[in-house]
């Protein structure tokens, strides 16, 4: 909080972010559970990006984002408290700040760790206010799971690099305004130590964008192209060839995002359900769905130590991965269920409660995936948290120039 603002209690703050929501947000009971955030319409998508950006610049105007960020880089330098009070209320309301808020979570304690103070200055309030959006260019075509094999390449010339290579799976890259990327600056280093982590406009001539449709029709990812693209040195995220850290901040951060879990708890809609079709009566469905609520609180409490710990700038006190790994867990759990409540009409009806049971049991694979794979996700859990010996890896300390692709 700023020095010249009177520190808050709780509950004085409580009241006041309340007072805001009340008076500029739309309440969730006014708006339609059933209603599925997809778009297939391409302009409808830009809208809808811009119509989050734009409420997070709201949020930003009204001292609500980065509330426990260094005052010195736009945030309200406030303590933890303070989110963790706004984010439930928010919880409330419809209006979210989207993928817009979901880099800002991820990016943001990179930029705070390890970038320079001139780049803090100029990224961070931007990044907070929505002014700039960011997409990440991290995948590649042979390198997902195994993201530090990745290929596209960076060569240096004077005080610019030239980028040439292929990103994919990269979710709104058509809508924003600049990425991180992630490029491979010493092909004789072994695969972690020659990446370097990068700042680019996505203006820059050779930047090409293609939205890749989706089975639904929507165009959520892109394909994105890069052909001896410049790139000011100046971009660089901490140092050169040491961009490997900086991505694990980011993915430890993307992970703990995923894991926050959405704002409305599917459990809400599945009660719904339940009620309708009398399963709230039946021992086994009425089972499941305990056993569902109980999860999702479960992990709810789980991510709020998670994300308390990493605005006080601490280790968290579990691997994120593990949250994000639970969250998947519980959606795929949702769906299946949604399809049990919904039953015959769940295949073949047109009702809004019958698209929405649809979309929750094909949306599994979007968390289950994204951010890295439950597999992968166990893998990591197993070797970091239960000491289990390493996987396997013959290209860990060859130069990424000699591993066979
Ligand atoms: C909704 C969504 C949004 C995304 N957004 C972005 C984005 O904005 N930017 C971006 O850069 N990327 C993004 N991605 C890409 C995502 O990070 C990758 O899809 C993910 O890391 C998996 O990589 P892959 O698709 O190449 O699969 P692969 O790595 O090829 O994996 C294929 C299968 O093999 C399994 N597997 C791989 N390695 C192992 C192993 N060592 N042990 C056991 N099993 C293994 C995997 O679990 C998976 O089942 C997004 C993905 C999704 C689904």
């Amino acid at each position: 909080m700023a020095e010249d603002q009177p520190v808050e209690s709780p509950e004085e703050f409580r009241t006041r972010v309340a007072a805001w929501y009340a008076a500029n947000a739309t309440p969730r009971q006014e708006t339609d559970p059933w209603a599925v955030n997809l778009q297939t319409d391409p302009a409808e998508a830009a809208k809808h990006f811009e119509t989050s950006r734009q409420w997070q610049a709201k949020l930003a105007d009204a001292g609500l984002m980065g509330l426990a960020w260094p005052a010195e880089y736009g945030g309200g330098g406030g303590p933890g408290w303070m989110t963790r009070i706004e984010r439930e209320i928010s919880r409330d309301y419809e209006e979210y700040t989207g993928f817009a808020g979901a880099t800002t979570a991820m990016l943001g304690p990179a930029l705070l760790r390890h970038a320079s103070e001139e780049q803090k200055q100029t990224f961070l309030p931007a990044l907070l206010s929505a002014r700039l959006t960011f997409c990440q260019l991290f995948s590649e075509p042979g390198a997902g799971s195994d993201l530090a094999s990745l290929g596209t390449r960076a060569v240096r010339d004077g005080d610019e690099f030239v980028l040439n290579g292929q990103k994919v799976w990269n979710s709104a890259a058509q809508f924003c305004d600049w990425a991180f990327v992630l490029v491979r600056t010493d092909p004789d280093a072994p695969k972690h130590r020659g990446i370097t982590f990068l700042l680019l406009d996505m203006k820059s001539p050779g930047v090409e964008v293609r939205p890749l449709v989706q089975i639904n029709r929507a165009t959520h990812f892109n394909e994105v192209f890069l052909t001896d693209v410049r790139v000011p040195v100046a971009n660089v995220i901490g140092e050169i060839n040491e961009g490997w850290s900086v991505a694990r901040t980011v993915l430890a951060n993307e992970a703990a995002f995923i894991g926050g879990g959405p704002k409305a708890p599917a459990s809400d809609n599945l009660r719904s359900l339940a009620r309708e079709s009398g399963a709230d009566k039946h021992p086994v469905l009425r089972q499941s769905l305990a056993d569902l609520i109980t999860r999702e609180r479960v992990v709810g409490w789980m991510g709020e130590q998670i994300q308390a710990a990493i605005r006080r700038g601490e280790m968290p006190p579990m691997d994120p991965g593990l949250i994000k790994l639970m969250t998947a867990d519980i959606r795929a759990r949702s769906g299946t269920l949604a399809m049990e409540l919904r039953g015959a009409a769940g295949l073949a009806g047109d009702e809004p409660e019958t698209f929405w049971a649809q979309s929750e049991l094909v949306g599994r694979f979007a968390i289950s995936i994204g951010g890295g794979t439950n597999e992968v996700l166990r893998n990591n859990l197993g070797e970091r948290a239960l000491g289990l010996p390493r996987e396997p890896g013959f290209s860990k300390d060859q130069p990424w120039k000699d591993i066979p692709r």
